[in-house]
C-alpha cells in the first residue's frame, strides 16, 4: 500500500464546515462548537479529562522524606529507576498528543489532545518533583539518565521509540494507526507494573505520598486509555481500507511483544522487592493488555488473564468516583467535581 502522507491540519479554513468530514484527512472550518462534533459522545471525555486537575506539589511529601532512607536498598533502587522509566513514558507522550492533533482534522480531537498534552506534561513534572524531595541532585539525574542507558529499559522502549518517531518521517494514515496502537499500549499498559510498584509500597505503609501522586497519574492514563482506544476504532471505521488482516496482525504481534518485554522490565526491576509476586504480575501485564484489547474493539489474546490477578491493587484507583474518601487522604480533592460523568474504570 502506498503510504500517502497526511497534510497537517489548517488552523483556520473558513470553507469548511465547522463538524468535522473525518477525524485525519477530513475537513473543518477549526472552529469548535462541542454540541456540533461528530462524535458527540466525546465530550463526556472531555469534561471527565478536565475534572481531573492536579497539580504535583498539592502533594505532601513530607513522611516520603523522612521514609525513603528507611527503605531496603532494593526498594530504593526500584524507586528511583522506576520513576526514571516512567519519564520516558510521559516525555515523548506530551510530545506525541500534539503531534497526533496537528494531523487531526477535528477540533474536538484537537482539544482533547490539549488536555492530555498538559495532563503529560504535569506528569513528568511530579517525577521531578517527587525526587527532589527525596534524594540529591546527583541522584535525580541519575534516575533520568536510566531512559538513555539502562539496557533493559532502552530494550523496552525501542520499538515504541521507532513507531513514534517514525510517525515524525512520515505521518502518513497508517502511521497514525500504529501510533495509536502504541500509545494505547502506553496509556494502558507500560505504565501499570511501576504503578504496581508504588502501591505496593502503600499497602505497607511506605512512601504513601509518592503513590498518592502516582494513583492521580493513574487516573490520568486511564481516561487517555480510554479515549486513545476510542479514537482508534472511530479512525480504522472510517478507513476501512487500513482495517486489513494484515494490519490487525499487526496490532496482535506487537501487543504481544510488548507483554513480553514489559515482563522482562517488571522482572528485572522488581526481582528483590517485597511483596511482589512476579508471576501474578506477568498476569497482570496480560490482563491489563487484554483490556485494552478490548476497548480497541479487538479480541483478548491471553485467555488466562481475563481478570486482574492483583485484586489488591484496585483500592488505590477505584476510590477515585468522587463519593468515597479519598484512600490516601493525602489532601482534599477539591478539583474533582462529584458528577455522573466521572465515572471510573477498573484497573
Ligand atoms: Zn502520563
Ligand atoms: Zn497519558
Amino acid at each position: 500500500m502506498p503510504k500517502l502522507l497526511l497534510d497537517r491540519a489548517k488552523t483556520l479554513e473558513p470553507r469548511n464546515p465547522n463538524k468535522s468530514t473525518g477525524l485525519f484527512g477530513g475537513e473543518s472550518s477549526g472552529i469548535l462548537n462541542w454540541n456540533d462534533i461528530a462524535y458527540p459522545h466525546w465530550y463526556k471525555m472531555y469534561k471527565r479529562l478536565v475534572g481531573n486537575y492536579w497539580q504535583a506539589d498539592e502533594v505532601n511529601m513530607s513522611s516520603d522524606v523522612k521514609q525513603f532512607s528507611a527503605l531496603s536498598a532494593e526498594e530504593r533502587d526500584a524507586y528511583l529507576k522506576i520513576i526514571g522509566l516512567l519519564s520516558t513514558l510521559d516525555a515523548p507522550q506530551t510530545r506525541t498528543a500534539l503531534l497526533l492533533s496537528l494531523y487531526a482534522t477535528d477540533p474536538s480531537v484537537q482539544s482533547i489532545m490539549a488536555v492530555i498534552a498538559q495532563q503529560e506534561a504535569v506528569h513528568n513534572e511530579s517525577y521531578s518533583y517527587v525526587l527532589s524531595s527525596v534524594v540529591s541532585l546527583d541522584e535525580q539525574n541519575e534516575s533520568f539518565q536510566l531512559g538513555r542507558k539502562d539496557p533493559v529499559l532502552l530494550k523496552r522502549n525501542e520499538h515504541l521509540m521507532a513507531q513514534y518517531n517514525a510517525f515524525v518521517e512520515e505521518p502518513s494514515l497508517e502511521n497514525i494507526l500504529k501510533t495509536l496502537v502504541y500509545t494505547a499500549l502506553l496509556e494502558g499498559m507500560f505504565f501499570y507494573s511501576g504503578f504496581a510498584f508504588f502501591y505496593n509500597l502503600a499497602r505497607n505503609n511506605k512512601m504513601v505520598g509518592t503513590s498518592t501522586m502516582i494513583s492521580y497519574i493513574n487516573r490520568d492514563e486511564l481516561e487517555h486509555g480510554r479515549f486513545i482506544a476510542e479514537l482508534f476504532r472511530a479512525t480504522l471505521a472510517e478507513h476501512p481500507d487500513h482495517n486489513t488482516p494484515e494490519f490487525v496482525n499487526w496490532v496482535y504481534d506487537h501487543f504481544q511483544q510488548s507483554v513480553e518485554l514489559e515482563i522482562e522490565w517488571s522482572s528485572y526491576v522488581l526481582a528483590d522487592v517485597d511483596g511482589i509476586d512476579l508471576d501474578e504480575m506477568a498476569g497482570y501485564i496480560k490482563y491489563r493488555a487484554n483490556k485494552m484489547l478490548r476497548i480497541m474493539g479487538l479480541d483478548e489474546v491471553y485467555s488466562e488473564h481475563v481478570d486482574n490477578p492483583m485484586k489488591w491493587i484496585r483500592a488505590y484507583v477505584d476510590n477515585f468516583d468522587g463519593t468515597k474518601t479519598d484512600f490516601f487522604e493525602q489532601k482534599s480533592r477539591q478539583y474533582t467535581k462529584t458528577s455522573d460523568l466521572n465515572g471510573f474504570d477498573d484497573l
